[in-house]
């Protein structure tokens, strides 16, 4: 089949799956909804990765970055959303041997195979996959990498995990985590009083700059809603958190609520959500009830699967991930994020020649890392072109060191010091740890996860923890 292999996103993921294809010499269509690369990047601009520049870029798009004389940032500083954007995806995206095969404003809105639905099997792996965008054209494709990325399907308020009683209609009043609210989108929260929903990374640092909003600006207040029984786990392992950034949050947020700055809702979920005629909003767990102005949902984000619906799927009930790819990333078992080598295998469904990469590969699971997915790009690269062997030779070039360096403080955006997870440097840490935790809870799970005891205790026998 001489048709090329469609890359739905220009995100990260998508774009480096583009330069393995590239490097693979096989032709390849990038499918982007937004007006240029990284459009989900770019809506959180202003957040500063946890991550150093030197687990920000794939391998193949540095050597045709190379080649084209590009110049690699500083690789132990820490880029905000805006600076990965700028320095890096947009250049990539520029390159002459990528720019001509990516399509902007061409939103992905079904994937099916010419002429076949779900449910026939004959001839069905030889029958090409057809793609239609948003605006009515059909493309035809050997392959498709699912690059879509999970940000503009973010999980509702209601706690059941469908809409609570009113939220749509209340949509105005909500916005989904991470708002720029120190610098853009300040307006909307300045002297306003902000209900914060969510008990992952995205809710602690919106709750940060929401209390120092309060301190710049008089008759701003700031609400936090959780639904469990007590706010730890948010805080984490603080000074005995190997990662410090994450310490680091989760002490300031301490002392903002114990300071009363920030006024703490515990075993709130979300219920009912009423606009009130006199502006603002009435929040209620069913007893109690808040009236704010404006509300946060930072309460993580699922899959959108829909439009590959009538492809056979192998989903997880729970992540909705790959069923092969659950178990290693389930945030019930891994609370550190701490993830094996992975690629084409646990990538694979039922449909031969389509696979989900990226954070949506992650479904519901809050730990998802760019250089997992720039591996993912690799290994299903690698299948696409038949080179089974370096499909399989999964590698992930994340030591815990990198882990650990990649949690800096927040005021900081320079990697300091050698300090591994656990007190490990690159050399000693275990070549089968991996990650961290992008949110920990990352405000997806209703029952509490473990806090993450790096460090000083040991392993106290739970599968998956940083140390564990
Ligand atoms: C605030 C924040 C900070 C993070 N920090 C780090 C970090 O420090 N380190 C780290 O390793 N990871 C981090 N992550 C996690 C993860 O690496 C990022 O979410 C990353 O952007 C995922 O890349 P992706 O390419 O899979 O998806 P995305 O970046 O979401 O890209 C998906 C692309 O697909 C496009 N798209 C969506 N639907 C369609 C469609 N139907 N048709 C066509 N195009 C479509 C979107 O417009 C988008 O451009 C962070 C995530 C967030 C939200």
């Amino acid at each position: 089949m001489n048709l090329p292999i469609v890359v739905i996103g220009a995100g990260p993921v998508g774009l480096a799956a583009a330069a393995h294809l590239h490097e693979r010499d096989l032709p390849f269509t990038v499918l982007e909804a937004g007006d240029g690369p990284a459009a989900a990047v770019r809506q959180w601009e202003h957040v500063r990765l946890f991550s150093p520049w030197r687990y920000d870029i794939d391998a193949a798009a540095r050597r045709l970055l190379a080649d084209a004389g590009w110049v690699e940032p500083d690789l132990d500083v820490l880029p905000t959303g805006a600076q990965l954007g700028a320095d890096y995806l947009q250049p990539l995206a520029d390159l002459p041997v990528l720019k001509p095969h990516i399509r902007y404003s061409a939103r992905v809105v079904a994937v099916t195979r010419q002429g076949l639905d779900r449910v026939r099997t004959a001839g069905r792996e030889a029958t090409p996959f057809l793609v239609r965008l948003a605006d009515g054209t059909d493309l035809l494709a050997r392959a498709v990498i699912d690059a879509s990325g999970t940000w503009n399907t973010p999980n509702v308020l209601g706690a059941a995990g469908i809409p609570a009683h009113g939220e749509t209609t209340a949509a105005g009043f909500v916005d989904h985590a991470l708002p720029d609210v120190l610098g853009a989108d300040r307006d909307r929260y300045a002297g306003k009083r902000t209900l914060v929903v969510g008990a992952g990374h995205s809710a602690a640092t919106t709750l940060l700059a929401l209390a120092e909003l309060v301190e710049q600006q008089p008759g701003t207040s700031v609400v936090w809603a959780i639904r469990s029984g007590s706010p730890d786990r948010t805080y984490g392992g603080e000074a005995a958190d190997a990662l410090p950034a994450r310490g680091a949050l989760g002490s300031r947020l301490r002392v903002h609520v114990e300071a009363g700055t920030i006024e703490l809702l515990t075993g709130f979920a979300v219920h009912a959500v009423t606009p009130v005629p006199d502006g603002g909003v009435q929040v209620s767990d069913g007893t109690r009830t808040v009236t704010v102005d404006r509300i946060v949902a930072a309460t993580g984000y699922r899959p959108d699967h829909s439009f590959v619906s009538e492809l056979r799927l192998d989903l997880d009930p729970v992540l909705g991930s790959t069923r092969a790819l659950a178990p290693l990333i389930d945030p019930n078992e891994h609370s550190c994020g701490t993830v094996p080598p992975h690629g084409v295998d646990e990538l694979a469904h039922p449909e031969p020649g389509f696979y989900a990469i990226g954070v949506k590969s992650y479904g519901r699971a809050p730990t998802f890392l760019l250089a997992t997915g720039y591996e993912q790009a690799r290994s299903v690269a690698a299948a696409l072109a038949g080179d089974w062997t370096a499909a399989r030779d999964v590698q992930l070039d994340l030591p815990e060191t990198g882990v650990c360096n990649s949690s800096q403080p927040l005021e900081s955006d320079r990697i300091e010091g050698s300090g591994g997870c656990c007190g490990t440097t690159a050399e000693q840490a275990p070549a089968s740890s991996r990650g961290l935790a992008t949110g920990i809870a990352g405000g997806l799970l209703s029952t509490p996860l473990p806090l993450v005891q790096v460090a000083a205790q040991g392993s106290d026998g739970q599968a998956g923890g940083c140390c564990g």
